[in-house]
């Protein structure tokens, strides 16, 4: 067996890996973990340098929806691939607006959009959590709560062998933090022979959970004390629903204006999908009050209100993608925004090398506006999330290879993981 990263093997974005069961045999089951979007300096494989063709790759898993682990699938089934999609119930529902609105970006005709839709909704099967399935030569998969973003999930995948004992392989996926506003935290692994871990905050400890909305509450304040504009730039899968379950719970008495309509449509995705919350959201709406809808928050759906909401006075709250600044509506924002000292960007996500996010936040790109980075609120597990996540398999794996981080992150968690022992690491 072979398993290659074909994508964010030493840097965040553009996941991909591929497992060839017989490398070089037209009986080898040829299996891809996730096919996105690079974004910022990473680089990309082209699909003709991939070591299987994709019309020989029997099965797709996507861990979630972010575009950094789905936004190359409508290329992949242009390049021939026609292979089962596997993810969760909740990634299934967020598939199709998620890459609706990445084609839209693209030169694609809308008959073309149309025809990939289509196409993705006949693939692209949805399966329960904690249960296995089985797939071709008695592959069995598992998929377990990631708790990252709605319907995010680890995998388990168990390959037989007639002479040993099975192989059992663990791809994390993008594993979340606990106390994520609104997600279960993330199910306990089981033993694995190989563990594939990211490892973006591999060399961070994200400051304590307790109090960080307080912490948040009084940077809002503060923020919005001489009547400027608060920006947020967010992804609209996640992080938006987020913000808005804080900024519910915070209660500030000023106006929210969610400027996405793709933010839009998933948030109405996740209220709709209450079987995957945590109690405390399951609870708020219990008793009556919806956990991320409140007064004084506003959908900005049409480009004519968006243009509206540029001319706006403070003080104000203003959340829209994308979450790195590399597009979007946020970017009108923040030509018109940047300029004024009373203004102030929360950056409240990763933001990868070359884009405008990090650029900023390392002040290449010098602004009046205040800038922000809220750590408290990643949606990745810190250093030590990932090593008690690994300490708790019943076993340690015989291997563990990190991917998805930087140089230094991945470095980090390889010097912490050591500190446990009984892995063998592979950086
Ligand atoms: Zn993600």
């Amino acid at each position: 067996m072979k398993i290659s990263h074909l994508g964010a093997k030493d840097c965040v974005t553009g996941s991909c890996h591929l497992v060839e069961t017989e490398p070089g045999s037209s009986d080898s089951v040829n299996i891809l973990v996730d096919c996105g979007t690079a974004a910022g300096d990473d680089p990309v494989l082209p699909f003709d340098q991939f070591p299987v063709p994709p019309d020989k790759i029997d099965y797709l898993f996507l861990t979630h929806a972010h575009i950094d682990h789905i936004g190359r699938v409508p290329e992949l089934i242009d390049a021939g691939f026609r292979g089962e999609i596997i993810c969760t119930h909740a990634t299934k529902a967020l598939l199709l607006p998620m890459l609706r609105d990445a084609m839209s970006f693209s030169a694609r005709t809308d008959k073309d959009i149309q025809r990939l839709e289509t196409l993705l909704d006949e693939l692209s099967w949805g399966f329960e959590l904690s249960e296995t399935f089985t797939l071709k030569k008695g592959i069995t998969f598992k998929l377990s709560n990631a708790g990252h973003i709605l319907g995010s999930c680890f995998i388990l995948i168990t390959f037989p062998d007639a002479n040993a004992k099975d192989y059992r392989v663990i791809f994390s996926g993008d594993l979340g933090c606990t106390d994520t506003p609104i997600l279960p935290d993330p199910d306990l692994p089981e033993s694995c022979d190989l563990l594939i871990l990211e490892s973006t905050y591999g060399d961070r400890l994200h400051p304590s959970r307790k109090g960080r909305t307080e912490a948040l509450q009084k940077l809002l304040q503060k923020a919005l004390a001489d009547k400027g504009i608060v920006y947020f730039p967010a992804f609209a899968l996640g992080r938006t629903q987020e913000l808005l379950y804080e900024l519910d719970r915070i209660g500030l008495n000023v106006p929210v204006f969610v400027d996405s309509p793709l933010g839009l449509e998933i948030t109405k995705i996740y209220s709709s999908l209450e079987e995957f919350w945590d109690k405390e959201a399951k609870n708020l709406k219990a008793t009556g009050n919806h956990p991320f809808d409140f007064k004084g928050l506003y959908a900005v759906q049409k480009y004519q209100d968006h243009q509206k909401l540029l001319d706006i006075n403070g003080p104000a709250i203003i959340i829209a993608g994308s979450g790195m600044c590399t597009g979007g509506r946020i970017v009108d924002h923040l030509k018109h925004g940047l300029e004024d000292p009373r203004n102030d960007i929360f950056f409240v996500g990763y933001q990868a090398k070359g884009t405008p996010g990090r650029k900023m936040i390392e002040k290449k790109i010098p602004v009046k506006a205040g800038i922000h980075t809220l750590t408290a609120y990643s949606a990745h597990a810190d250093q030590q999330m990932l090593v008690d996540w690994v300490h708790a398999m019943p076993e340690p794996p015989k291997e563990i290879r990190l991917v998805h981080g930087e140089d230094k992150a991945r470095q980090a968690l390889a010097m912490a993981l050591n500190r446990i022992g009984g892995a063998g690491l592979n950086t």
